[in-house]
């Protein structure tokens, strides 16, 4: 049924939003993404993000969010300060209700373009402390939205409840494997592909990948 109709991916250019850009594609008939310039650190994210889409033939609007910058002060937007992530306290990098507000603003634009299907990479697996990534309030942003625009949203989250390793491997099944590895960015340090290997983000994705090509290794009669 989901085949007939129409999807808004959430799309930064990173690995669980392309990865999420690749399912949309096996689950919908047609598949938008959007993007959030919200004075990233690096620019070079929004020119990741373009290229994919590009390349895979999905439409992509750049909403600008530069707004964002004026409501908080933190590590992603403000280059003065530095990214660090202390055991039981919120990232740095955190701005507050990010995803809320995007996910609100995707929403807008998905019933203008007649989508009612949103699908965002958030995941409460390896969970950083955003409260607005969490399954609960993604639930009950629906119906909010449903409530707010008379309209029968389905918001979509394929990372919700798995791990980075299991990220890499539902890539792997939709034959983007490669192409995530190679073309996403998640660096703090805005290098695409492998990354810097030191940053947060990038210890994370690597110890993900690391773990599922163990698995793949272990032979493929273990692959469904
Ligand atoms: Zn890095």
């Amino acid at each position: 049924m989901l085949k007939d109709e129409k999807a808004v991916v959430v799309f930064s250019g990173g690995q669980d939003s392309t990865t999420c850009l690749f399912w949309a594609r096996e689950q919908f008939r047609e598949v938008e993404a959007v993007t959030f310039d919200y004075g990233q650190r690096h620019r070079l994210e929004i020119e990741c993000a373009k290229g994919i889409a590009a390349e895979l033939g999905v439409k992509l609007t750049v909403l600008d969010m530069s707004l964002l910058g004026q409501l908080t002060q933190n590590a992603l937007t403000r280059s003065d300060i530095p990214i660090v992530h202390e055991e039981g306290a919120l990232p740095s990098t955190f701005v507050e209700g990010r995803n809320h507000l995007f996910l609100s603003f995707a929403a807008v634009l998905a019933k203008g373009v007649g989508a009612r299907h949103l699908v965002t990479g958030v995941c409460e697996t390896d969970f950083s402390g955003y409260p607005d990534c969490r399954d609960a309030f993604v639930k009950s942003l629906n119906v909010t939205l449903n409530l707010a625009m008379d309209y029968e949203f389905v918001i979509h989250t394929p990372l919700m409840w798995i791990d980075k390793a299991q990220t890499w491997k539902l890539a792997d099944d939709l034959g983007a494997f490669d192409f995530v590895r190679e073309r996403t960015l998640t660096c703090y340090n805005g290098i695409i592909g492998d990354g810097c290997g030191e940053c947060p983000a990038c210890k994370l994705r690597r110890a993900g990948m690391e773990a599922y090509l163990q698995t793949r290794g272990a032979g493929k009669e273990d692959r469904r």
